[in-house]
């Protein structure tokens, strides 16, 4: 890999220190007949050690030029696919179709530049993850996983906790990257919510959620001025909090309660 030309453009950051990639994979609790999804192998090292421990890896590399390496690297196991393609173009249930597995897992050293549009996709195409390990810029990580009322809790962390249970787990220095980003990462686990309360109709959930979030500091009521707002307030009550509060001291469950009361 001495003489390969990173492409920035495409979040290309791979991991060269080993003890990283071992605890990335250490943090995934594999159960039964796993099988992993990879987005981005890059180089391959993290890409072995799953092939290591999971049944089966379906790959998703979108750089040609990463062929030889990858094939070489692997040509130990026999256990994957590769497909050299835009992850974000995929219909990732139709390529899941053809195995069988009890247990669907996500893990990536994901491309930055795209990270909530991946996150995304797994949840609006409905593709029923297990669990996600996925490394991630540090901010990105402290507002994937943070707690009700802190300053990072926003619109995307209330969306997760609805399906996920998330949680950071550790932090990687920039040092353990060729080449170096300008960021330090930090890996997070989202947990599949087993039982999730119900939800009417998921997109106007999504929809409320992004628009009480739309002005950071404002309140629930000016945020939500479209909205029938006696309701909302009556929904609000219930949990000690009113029209007048801002939407990061609210829990994911109000938001719920919300959109289910809004929808007849
Ligand atoms: N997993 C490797 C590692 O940890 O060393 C590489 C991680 S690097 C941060 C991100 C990888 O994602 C690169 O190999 C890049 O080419 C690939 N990538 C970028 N955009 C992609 C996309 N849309 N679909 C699939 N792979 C993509």
């Amino acid at each position: 890999m001495d003489d390969f030309n990173f492409k920035k453009s495409l979040g290309q950051n791979f991991l060269k220190d080993k003890n990283i990639v071992s605890k990335i994979v250490d943090t995934v609790n594999f159960e039964g007949n796993s099988l992993v999804i990879e987005i981005g192998p890059g180089a391959g090292s993290l890409t072995e050690k799953l092939l290591e421990k999971a049944n089966f890896a379906l790959i998703y590399e979108i750089d040609t030029r990463l062929k030889e390496t990858l094939d070489d690297r692997l040509d130990n196991f026999n256990n994957y696919e590769l497909i050299f393609d835009d992850f974000l173009k995929r219909n990732v249930k139709e390529d899941l179709k053809k195995y069988e597995y009890d247990n669907l897992y996500v893990v990536a050293n994901l491309p930055y530049y795209i990270t909530t549009p991946i996150i995304t996709k797994f949840i609006e195409e409905n593709v029923d993850v297990k669990e996600m390990v996925i490394m991630v810029q540090k901010e990105v990580a402290d507002r994937l996983s943070a707690k009700v009322g802190f300053r990072e809790y926003g619109q995307l962390t209330v969306f997760l906790n609805y399906f996920f249970d998330v949680q950071k787990v550790f932090n990687v220095s920039k040092n353990a990257f060729v080449p170096k980003p300008r960021v330090d990462s930090a890996v997070v686990r989202m947990t599949r919510k087993d039982n999730r309360e119900y939800v009417k109709d998921l997109t106007f959930f999504s929809k409320l959620v992004k628009d009480s979030f739309r002005f950071k500091r404002k309140t629930i009521k000016n945020n939500l001025i479209n909205y029938d707002l006696d309701k909302i307030n009556e929904v609000l009550s219930k949990y000690g909090f009113d029209i007048n509060t801002r939407s990061e001291c609210l829990p994911y469950i109000a938001f719920v309660d919300m959109a289910n009361s809004l929808i007849e």
